[in-house]
């Protein structure tokens, strides 16, 4: 998808006014040479903007406004090193808001509905997300934050709680704490709106089979406003997403360049309109595509497809893109089979073709054989790609403390 003439002019003048600024990005693109764009081919020569630079910009450096303008800060959680800081000026704030709120109406909610906000309050951008959108939309916000079940439980049935936002783990704890206590009579939830974590179909199944309520994914990540920037509608083929506040393409990880529409690949942001931290360009290692073509409930923004992963997991096999949840998920079907494998890609130069084996373990009660098979024809149905399989005693795979390196590839050596 190409930006139309008004995002491009949005660009520019983003361009233009960083390059005025000391800040971080104001300096690289000043000492590239970059003054502006004005086509499509000069905008996919922008350099890409990454969560590397935002740590060297640690703790201000990408502010892009005067100090009097920015009225708050949020942070992502970091899980390694420095933690990441954008800056919000009060539009920001507004702009997320109204992307929140145009969300919720997207998932059918009005200001007559009680939203129960379980996602965290704080630094990161969940909660406080959650709330100012809803209060935007004018409903009424129950600001619990996350955990305790007990009081969470209690406030649904007392307020009549009708929308539950939460993470798909703990919408999942809720629903089977409501299910165990057998008071799924006294809630009155109709609509769960999820973060858009990957998260499987039997789980989403579960919780909306439990809690009788229709389930909607919500996209964002905290470099870029945080959750709200898209939503999945009526219809729940995509999430879509505002095109009037960030333009987004997709492109292969490996080349960098963009791939076209309907095609899957890493989703790269770019603001149009935000003053405290601008990005253009940005990096999200989260892996989607572009739905062609209008969804079936007419409404014009584009659609994203659900997440599908993270880049830096996703390996290819015979052109398809595999992730290592889809072989978790495939491993956890099979009967036996523990939750320890791992994958060994090379190229077969005599026939001129990728080999994939997939090494799993499975209990000795069962036939290794037949498991074998049966894991060999979930990667023909699901994955469209026929793996030789071996399947070892439990016990026999090495074990670290460290997150293990699943994924073998021979071919890039
Ligand atoms: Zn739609």
């Amino acid at each position: 998808m190409k930006l139309n003439s008004t995002q491009l002019s949005q660009v520019d003048a983003q361009i233009k006014r960083l390059i005025q600024t000391d800040s971080y990005y104001g300096k690289i693109y000043k000492e590239a040479g970059i003054e502006g764009v004005s086509s499509q081919e000069e905008f996919e020569k922008l350099p890409f903007s990454s969560k590397e630079d935002l740590r060297n910009a640690y703790p201000l450096g990408i502010q892009a406004v005067p100090d009097e303008e920015v009225v708050r800060i949020h942070s992502s959680s970091g899980t390694t090193g420095k933690p990441v800081i954008i800056p919000y000026t009060a539009k920001d704030v507004d702009d997320w808001a109204t992307m929140f709120a145009r969300c919720y109406e997207t998932a059918g909610i009005t200001n007559k509905d009680r939203i129960q906000i379980t996602p965290g309050y704080g630094l990161w951008t969940a909660g406080i997300g959650f709330q100012a959108g809803c209060e935007k939309l004018g409903a009424m916000a129950v600001p619990m934050g996350p955990g305790n079940t007990d009081k969470q439980i209690q406030m649904m049935i007392d307020l009549k709680t009708t929308v539950l936002t939460a993470t798909s783990s703990y919408a999942l704890l809720l629903a089977e704490e409501i299910n165990r206590r057998g008071i799924r009579d006294q809630i009155h939830l109709k609509k769960g709106v999820i973060g858009s974590e990957r998260w499987s179909e039997k789980m989403r199944d579960y919780i909306s089979r439990e809690l009788g309520i229709e389930l909607y994914d919500i996209y964002g990540l905290t470099e870029i406003y945080g959750p709200g920037i898209g939503i999945s509608c009526e219809k729940n083929d995509g999430m879509h997403y505002w095109d009037d506040y960030i333009y987004i393409e997709i492109i292969d990880p490996k080349t960098l360049q963009p791939v076209p529409d309907g095609e899957e690949g890493e989703i790269v942001i770019t603001t149009l309109v935000k003053e405290g931290a601008p990005l253009l360009r940005f990096r999200t290692h989260d892996i989607s595509r572009i739905i062609p073509g209008e969804c079936p409930c007419g409404r014009k923004h584009p659609r994203l497809d659900i997440i599908k992963g993270r880049s830096d997991d996703m390996f290819k096999v015979h052109g398809v893109n595999m992730f290592p949840s889809q072989v978790e998920e495939i491993l956890g079907m099979v009967d036996g089979v523990s939750s320890e494998y791992n994958i060994n890609i090379a190229h077969d130069e005599s026939i001129n073709r990728d080999i994939i084996l997939v090494t799993a373990e499975a209990e000795g009660r069962v036939d290794f054989e037949k498991t074998a098979q049966t894991i060999k024809g979930l990667f023909k149905s699901r994955m469209s790609v026929t793996p030789k399989v071996t399947v070892v005693p439990v016990g026999t795979l090495p074990r670290s403390e460290k997150k293990t390196k699943r994924v073998i590839d021979h071919r890039e050596e």
